[in-house]
């Protein structure tokens, strides 16, 4: 039997009651970040868990992650304001010298230091991550920054940043990932000196922002690992996001059914609970099964990351079927709901903007269905 976490995920409800709908429906009107309840989370210990006992955290795995992100969704809230704090460590975790972990991880555990940015996506080279133009040019005792980032989340929350740069051209390695290295530098220290930050409004509440580099100079101990490797020590990282990402998509499906249920049995329409209606509950049904199936792979995933085994296919297989199975149950519990679906006191167009997200990021659908046909099923590459 796989460990299900029941305490950690009753400690999360009981916190997430705090936390309600109208909580994060005046945040969505406002584009407000909820500090209040990331400093909650931060106090309860619910955002160190993956960081070792020694470094000041609890020393848990991803099973332990994914069941606090997925109760989080599952109560109606939005774990998209913190989860970074969670993972994004990792990279520094397996890869970073002593110095560096000695230097950031208890700050990282004890949420005095917020690593919640995360700078990848660029505007011209989309998914094709080879083709990044942000260039780190060795310059001394510094890495000097030139370029911009685009949908980089939480930058005007996070007083440190994970930034994919090149430091060698394309042409000159023998794949295209080579070349390319990954820093964690002090944003603090930059802003204003060669580092600004625009916000991107965007469809949902996500503190999203475009972040520009001009002849930024960052101290080169911020350089993680070996220079030209930075890519690969991304990757692991990636099995990570994808499978606690999943399970914040299984926790929204959850939401959307019992919030779908609820109304079926108490909405009366020609003298009838609308649940009677069979087009109305097989539906509700079908998104259950899809989201306990999802669920399935996401449990199986994260217990093959947490056993040191390879996990690609089954972290990128969670995040592909919990991201539709979320989907499945928005569009249900939208239609579930008729006209009330639409109005915002409902949280129902709220949840089904968030989690439609889902299927185009951190990593699109039809990225993850190029990596199974390639990487598992042995199909020619597709681009
Ligand atoms: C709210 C939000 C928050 C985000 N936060 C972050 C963050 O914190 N840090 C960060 O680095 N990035 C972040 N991202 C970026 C996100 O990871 C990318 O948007 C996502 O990976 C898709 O890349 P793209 O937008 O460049 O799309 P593109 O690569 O331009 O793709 C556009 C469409 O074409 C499809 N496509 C492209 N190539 C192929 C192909 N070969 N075969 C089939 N289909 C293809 C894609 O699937 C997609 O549907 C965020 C995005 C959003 C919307």
């Amino acid at each position: 039997m796989m460990e299900t976490y029941e305490d950690i995920r009753a400690s999360v409800r009981a916190l997430a009651a705090g936390f309600p709908g109208e909580y994060w429906r005046t945040l969505d009107r406002e584009r407000g970040y909820p500090t209040a309840f990331v400093q909650a989370m931060t106090d309860a210990g619910f955002l160190s868990v993956l960081i070792p006992e020694s470094y000041g955290g609890s020393g848990l795995g991803i099973g332990a992650a994914a069941a606090i992100l997925e109760e989080i969704h599952k109560q109606g809230g939005n774990g998209g304001a913190c989860h970074a704090q969670m993972y994004v460590m990792g990279t520094l975790l397996r890869h970073g010298s002593e110095a560096q972990k000695a230097a950031y991880l208890p700050g990282i555990a004890a949420g005095e230091l917020r690593l919640q940015a995360f700078g990848v996506t660029e505007p011209t080279s989309g998914t094709d991550t080879s083709r990044i133009r942000t260039t780190a040019v060795r310059d001394g005792d510094a890495y000097v920054v030139n370029g911009q980032k685009v949908w980089t989340s939480r930058a005007e929350h996070s007083d440190l940043m994970l930034l994919l740069a090149r430091t060698a051209p394309r042409q000159a390695g023998e794949k295209p990932h080579d070349g390319l290295s990954v820093f964690l530098f002090d944003m603090r220290q930059a802003l204003g000196h060669g580092l600004s930050i625009r916000p991107l409004r965007a469809m949902i509440n996500h503190h999203t922002t475009e972040v520009f580099f001009d002849e930024l100079r960052i101290p080169a101990d911020s350089l993680i690992g070996e220079e030209g490797r930075g890519f690969r020590y991304l990757l692991d990282g990636l099995n990570a996001e994808r499978i606690l990402i999943a399970a914040e998509a299984i926790g929204d499906a959850r939401w959307f059914i019992e919030k779908a249920r609820t109304y079926a049995t108490e909405r009366v329409v020609f003298d009838r609970p609308i649940g009677q209606n069979q087009g109305i509950q097989f539906p509700i049904a079908r998104a259950y099964a899809a989201t306990e199936a999802a669920d399935l792979m996401v449990k199986k995933a994260a217990a093959l990351f947490d056993g040191g085994e390879a996990c690609g296919a089954e972290a990128n297989m969670a995040k592909l079927l919990a991201a539709d199975a979320s989907w499945q149950a928005a569009d249900m519990c939208l239609q579930t709901h008729g006209g009330f679906g639409f109005a915002e006191e409902y949280d129902v167009e709220r949840k089904f903007r968030e989690t439609r997200l889902f299927q185009v990021a951190p990593i699109s659908t039809n990225l993850v269905l190029a990596y199974l046909a390639e990487h598992v099923l042995g199909l020619p590459r597709s681009y």
